[in-house]
């Protein structure tokens, strides 16, 4: 429980607090350099094909090499970057370098980016995924961007229209963390996915009885029902994998398959796991 509540529990104790906004103010300075001392830096984590069980390509996740407090985590910095909208100048280089970097690996081996929903209120985003592609030579359907529902639930159409810009260039589209939003079903029937990333807390439900399976099963069934490729995330046990796999599940992602790795480990793994021939026959090429 006092994880659930986390830092927040705090807010009760005012010497406490003003502890938190010196600490925010320090990272928020930190953060406003980072980008030009290069503190960033992407790890890869493998996407598998659930029946090959073939690396089929990379989700790109970012971190942060602080000089004192060592490797930050996203959910500490990312939220900060948002509020203070550094996530645009921070979102272009990820796109950038992770096109940079995906154009090196054997071919056909796709990248997943992940995209905040302030990236959308510029009206550049389309700009800056182009420029990316065209700089790194990627070609635009190895480039799949994840988004989570907070994309869609401005009221106006303009992410709607921009998703359907981007979708017009050969990239893909995924929903990210698939069933832990207010309106699952409504967004579905907002724009054509091409791919639903199960949230790994169903993941973790699967073992808790029938009702985790009997939700991870609808999940399923409605992505195939609309013709869309289903992955679920954060499969750690071989238990999770079989069952998955016996479901139809499309790809899986998790740390029995590989952890966030910097993009070294990620290309000799790639090529000394699973030779080339194995990445001939995958199902969504
Ligand atoms: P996400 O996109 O849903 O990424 C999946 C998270 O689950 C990652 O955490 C990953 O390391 C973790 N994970 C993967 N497999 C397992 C597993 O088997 N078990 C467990 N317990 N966890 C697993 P990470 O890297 O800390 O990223 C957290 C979130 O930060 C991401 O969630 C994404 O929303 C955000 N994020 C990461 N990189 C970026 C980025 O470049 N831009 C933006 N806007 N957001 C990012
Ligand atoms: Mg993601
Ligand atoms: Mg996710
Ligand atoms: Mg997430």
């Amino acid at each position: 429980r006092a994880k659930a509540s986390g830092r927040r529990t705090w807010c009760l104790y005012q010497p406490q607090m003003e502890c938190e906004n010196r600490e925010r103010r320090r990272l928020e300075e930190d953060l406003g350099c980072a980008l030009e001392k290069g503190q960033f830096e992407l790890h890869y984590q493998p996407i598998v094909g659930a029946a090959s069980r073939a690396v089929t390509g990379y989700e790109a996740l970012l971190r942060w090499r602080h000089p004192t407090r060592g490797l930050v985590p996203p959910a500490e910095f990312i939220p900060i970057c948002e509020e203070t909208g550094l996530i645009r100048e921070i979102g272009s280089w990820v796109l950038q370098r992770a096109c940079e970097d995906a154009a090196g690996w054997l071919p056909g081996l796709r990248v997943a980016v992940n995209l905040s929903a302030v990236q959308f209120r510029e009206k550049e985003l389309v700009a800056v995924v182009e420029r990316a592609l065209a700089r790194s030579d990627l070609p635009a359907k190895l480039l799949e961007l994840e988004i989570t529902e907070s994309v869609l639930l401005r009221d106006d159409l303009t992410n709607l229209e921009i998703l359907k810009a981007l979708h017009r260039m050969g990239v893909s589209i995924i929903m990210d963390d698939f069933g832990t939003g207010y309106s699952s079903l409504n967004y579905m029937r907002c724009f054509p996915f091409d791919k639903i990333k199960i949230d790994q807390t169903f993941v973790r439900n699967l073992s808790n009885g029938s009702q985790g399976v009997a939700v991870m099963r609808a999940a399923i069934a409605l992505g195939h029902a609309l013709g869309i490729t289903v992955l679920a995330e954060g499969v750690e046990t071989v238990e999770e994998r079989d069952f998955l796999v016996a479901e139809g599940c499309d790809e899986l992602q998790g740390y029995l398959f590989g952890r966030p790795e910097r993009i070294m480990d990620a290309r000799r793994r790639s090529v000394d796991r699973h030779p080339p021939a194995s990445f001939r026959n995958r199902r969504s090429a």
